[in-house]
């Protein structure tokens, strides 16, 4: 069985002294809580406060919005794996849409942040999704079925299984219009089968798939009981404590 993986991504939104206020907040909402891993992604300049105020055993994760694939060098305002690993954090987000759309990052880019974050034992959240006209003109199998194989070329099964899928369709990210959980369902078990294809039956069945895309604390149960739903990756909701650790506990 597949542990539940629920992360916030905060986008380009909150200044340090708002994330520590954020995280002091929800450890004292969850307690002892360990029933799902949780991920916070807060923006790079918040990362080192947020960091120093998570007890690194537990099940609250950090995690970065992005990497650049190389360890040093001359990369204007980017920022390497080993630069994360120093503020341990143990996920990193690639692909997202966002990134995809607004800087041109292209499939073969992401499989090498993909790998470079791999190579630095850090965790991918690789982020695939089709558009709203994709799924209208009937493909988004052949959209998200090419993004997890460029995405995750040329990758061992051994490595690819720390790896997290993130289904966000792009028509739902921000819209207030979640995917319904029989449409995310349907992708899920798509991906999964693809992944089966790409690696194997084994594999497949180890790595986790969030849905991502309008979560809140009125939708995010029912996604969750979904089989092949194995977590949620969360933007506006996971701004606000309540509502983020609502959807966590479930109350
Ligand atoms: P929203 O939850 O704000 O729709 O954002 C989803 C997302 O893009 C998470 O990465």
């Amino acid at each position: 069985t597949r542990k539940k993986i629920i992360a916030g991504n905060w986008k380009m939104n909150k200044t340090v002294s708002e994330a520590k206020a954020f995280v002091h907040a929800l450890l004292k909402e969850l307690g002892d809580y360990s029933a799902a891993d949780i991920v916070i992604c807060p923006p790079f300049t918040a990362l080192q406060a947020v960091s120093e105020l998570l007890d690194h055993s537990s099940h609250v994760r950090l995690g970065a919005q992005n990497l650049y694939p190389a360890s040093h060098g001359p990369y204007t305002g980017e920022i390497s794996p080993w630069m994360l690993r120093e503020f341990y954090c143990h996920y990193v987000i690639v692909g997202h849409s966002e990134r995809r759309i607004h800087l041109g990052e292209s499939d073969e880019f992401i499989n090498k942040k993909v790998k470079a974050a791999l190579a630095a034992s850090l965790h991918p959240i690789l982020c695939i999704g089709e558009a709203l006209e994709e799924r209208q003109r009937g493909i988004w199998k052949e959209k998200i079925g090419s993004q997890l194989e460029l995405d995750l070329m040329a990758i061992e099964e051994k490595q690819v299984v720390d790896c997290i899928i993130a289904y966000e369709p792009i028509w739902a990210i921000g819209t207030g219009k979640n995917a319904t959980s029989e449409q995310a369902q349907e992708v899920h078990f798509f991906i999964r089968e693809q992944l089966t294809k790409l690696f194997s039956d084994q594999i497949a069945q180890k790595i986790r798939i969030q849905y991502g895309g309008s979560v809140t604390p009125h939708n995010a149960q029912e996604l969750l009981a979904c089989p092949d739903i194995d977590g949620l990756l969360i933007g506006g909701a996971s701004l606000d404590v309540l509502s983020f650790s609502s959807i966590i506990l479930n109350k």
